[in-house]
């Protein structure tokens, strides 16, 4: 069986083709804003301009026919974007008289880390532009254990970079810098019961480089000050549930010195830590077509008139019946 999937919540357009074996394919077309953040309208029109063109190009290398399944990030995401991708699906599906289904996108980055590392039931630490979860299944249901209470990591990140003059995105920048940092600066540390905060961090981090503080100095003090937050509410969430897997999804999850502190507290409390291949961390087609291969064999299909977007879609709406 084989599933086409359309990822485009955001900044990433990506078409995957998957079997149950592998992924058959990915072409991508993201949208790098030419400055400033990621801005809705704009990524939108992006995807609509170029969407047409990036199915051709898949289709050139895969036959229509040979596809079962057509499925699209349904939410959460930026509605304008969540809508161009929507759109091109029902096409998809209507055109080649397949069966369409709308995913979630916290879930699609979950299963395929699941898939790509073999993890079991982890607690799953996700980091991404516009959502931070730690996130385990507890029976047919994932439940949300802890969150930020404001922004996402990644968008945290992007942020402080703009600041000091770097382009989007941030997070690899910032990265970089923080390994020729050399002090630590204390930074707001965040952590309210099982959730957690950035935005406050933010600013005081920019305040720092305001200050004639290094960027290097002020990417490695963020770094060390938000993952260790991000570490400890993923160790919680172990320790309450009783798991001994932790698995890393998201874009931010590409960071080695954030993978490198969770391996640490893996190691100590004798756990297994996950994370799968770079290219499957940040947003991409080949979770959505998984994630879809995966419901529908379960049974699952999303029919036209349930096909609108969800901007707010939360894992915990999604039942979980192949598990
Ligand atoms: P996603 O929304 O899952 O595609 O993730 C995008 C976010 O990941 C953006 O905010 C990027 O800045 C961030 N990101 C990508 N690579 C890295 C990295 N190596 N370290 C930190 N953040 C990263
Ligand atoms: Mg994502």
């Amino acid at each position: 069986m084989i599933s086409l999937g359309i990822e485009g919540t955001a900044w990433s357009l990506s078409i995957g083709v998957v079997d149950e074996k592998e992924v058959l394919l990915v072409e991508n077309d993201p949208y790098i804003p030419k400055e400033g953040g990621i801005h809705p309208r704009e990524a939108a029109q992006h995807h609509s301009e170029r969407i047409g063109k990036l199915v051709k190009s898949v289709f050139s290398k895969i036959e229509p026919d040979k596809i079962d399944v057509i499925s699209f990030s349904q939410g959460p995401g930026m509605g304008p974007c969540l809508r161009i991708v929507a759109t091109a699906a029902r096409v998809l599906s209507l055109k080649l008289e397949k069966p369409l289904i709308g995913v979630n996108h916290c879930l699609a980055h979950l299963e395929v880390g699941r898939w790509k590392t073999g993890a079991k039931n982890p607690v799953t630490l996700y980091v991404s532009g516009g959502n931070s979860q730690v996130i385990a299944r507890r029976g047919k249901r994932y439940r949300v254990f802890g969150e930020t209470l404001d922004i996402g990591i990644g968008n945290a990140l992007d942020k402080l970079a703009r600041h000091m003059g770097l382009k989007h995105p941030g997070g690899p920048k910032i990265e970089k810098l923080a390994r020729n940092g050399k002090r630590y600066y204390e930074l707001p540390y965040v952590v309210k019961g099982m959730d957690f905060s950035f935005s406050g961090m933010v600013t005081a981090a920019q305040k720092l480089f305001d200050n004639g503080i290094s960027k290097e100095d002020v990417a490695f003090s963020f770094q060390e000050t938000a993952f260790a937050m991000l570490a400890e509410v993923s160790e919680r969430a172990m320790a309450y549930l009783d798991r001994d897997e932790l698995l890393l999804v998201g874009g931010v999850g590409a960071n080695s010195r954030l993978k490198e502190m969770l391996e640490v507290m893996c190691k100590d409390r004798k756990a297994r830590f996950y994370s799968p291949p770079t290219e499957l961390m940040g947003d991409n087609g080949a979770m959505i077509a998984y994630l879809s291969l995966l419901m529908f064999k379960h049974g699952y299909v999303t029919e036209l008139k349930d096909s609108t977007v969800k901007p707010d879609f939360r894992i915990e709406e999604v039942d979980v019946s192949w598990e």
